[in-house]
């Protein structure tokens, strides 16, 4: 069966009807995440189906960070959600994209979640997007996607940047297990109190930090932390993209004798080297695999956990110790 698909015609009205055009393949245009933008909605469907909510990445800093599917989502919905329109008007008109904006930000999150999820309701398709990278990563979204998924409307992430993965992933600290903590508090109280919280953790931290305070965080998580190997990444994707590696107390002497500049994303290892961190992880791995075959033969837990350990090169409470520390982390 031929269906056609329903695109939201192109008008500076949110609230604007629907107008019918083939679908370029005459294929059955599925709601697949993959596929097309399901904005506006097919003649199969019901016409009370909520339209859909995407949240979409966008560049944080170099604009060949956009994907093809978030320009082209951008560009079918009905409305997008900006957290400054102006600053978002700019990213479209750079890709000719004249789709209608809203401001949707910290200040009217609340009221502005209701009326986007009446429109939602009413079929009209929306893109929430912020000032750079991913919503709702330290950044607005997160009454929009709670409301939109409490009623059941169809959310779909349109993913791409996002600096603390960038930063992460060219940093070389541990990446097995990591702890985004977000912007550490302002103040010196509170900020040592959400350190001292981190302390114990075996992951590796990583935080978002304003320049004028990079100086006061690192000294911060020295007296907290320890002296621990940390990667400053800044300016991500930018012309002066930087990494500054080191030991936390050199970062802080570093800058506390320059003024931190740019955007700039804090990530620190834990207190063991990164590759025993890496290598334990394996090990715990391979010991909880080995267990569960054993297990998996008939062998009781003791005798599993005992046969592992030998077969591993692995003292017997050596290896307790990692399969508990593998228990706790699961459970937490
Ligand atoms: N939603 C964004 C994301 O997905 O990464 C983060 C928004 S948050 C309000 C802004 C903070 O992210 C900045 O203060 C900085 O810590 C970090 N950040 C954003 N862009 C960056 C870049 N190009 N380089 C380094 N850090 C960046």
């Amino acid at each position: 069966m031929l269906v056609r698909h329903i695109r939201p015609r192109r008008s500076s009205s949110a609230a604007g009807p629907f107008v019918i055009s083939a679908h370029a393949s005459g294929a059955l245009f599925q709601a697949g995440h993959a596929g097309g933008v399901r904005a506006g909605r097919t003649q199969c469907q019901n016409a009370n189906m909520p339209g859909t909510l995407y949240i979409v990445s966008t560049p944080i800093g170099n604009l060949e960070d956009i994907t093809q599917r978030a320009l082209r989502v951008l560009r079918e919905v009905d409305l997008i959600a900006c957290e400054d329109t102006r600053h978002t008007r700019k990213l479209l008109n750079h890709f000719s994209i004249d789709t209608r904006t809203i401001s949707y930000h910290e200040h009217n999150e609340r009221e502005r979640a209701e009326e986007l999820s009446k429109l939602l309701e009413e079929g009209k398709s929306i893109a929430l997007v912020s000032d750079a990278g991913t919503p709702l990563i330290s950044d607005p979204g997160f009454r929009l996607v709670n409301l939109a998924g409490a009623k059941g409307f169809p959310i779909v992430p349109v993913p791409g940047a996002t600096a603390f993965v960038a930063a992460l992933a060219a940093s070389g600290l541990a990446s097995d297990q990591v702890l985004f903590a977000g912007f550490l508090p302002a103040r010196t109280a509170a900020r040592r109190a959400k350190l001292e919280e981190l302390r114990d953790s075996p992951a590796t931290l990583i935080f978002y930090e304003a320049p004028h305070r990079i100086a006061a965080a690192l000294r911060d998580a020295v007296d907290v932390l320890g002296d621990r190997p940390a990667v400053i990444a800044r300016e991500l994707t930018k012309i002066h993209e930087e990494f500054v590696r080191g030991r936390l107390r050199e970062l802080a002497d570093k800058f506390s004798q320059q003024v931190g500049r740019g955007e700039m994303v804090l990530i620190i290892g834990t207190g063991q080297s990164d590759h025993a961190v890496q290598d334990s992880s394996t090990v715990a791995g391979t010991l909880g695999e080995r267990i569960r075959a054993l297990e998996a033969e008939g062998a009781d837990a003791k005798t599993a956990l005992k046969k592992a350990a030998r077969e591993l090169g692995l003292k017997r409470d050596e290896a307790y110790r990692i399969r508990e520390s593998q228990k706790n982390r699961r459970s937490r």
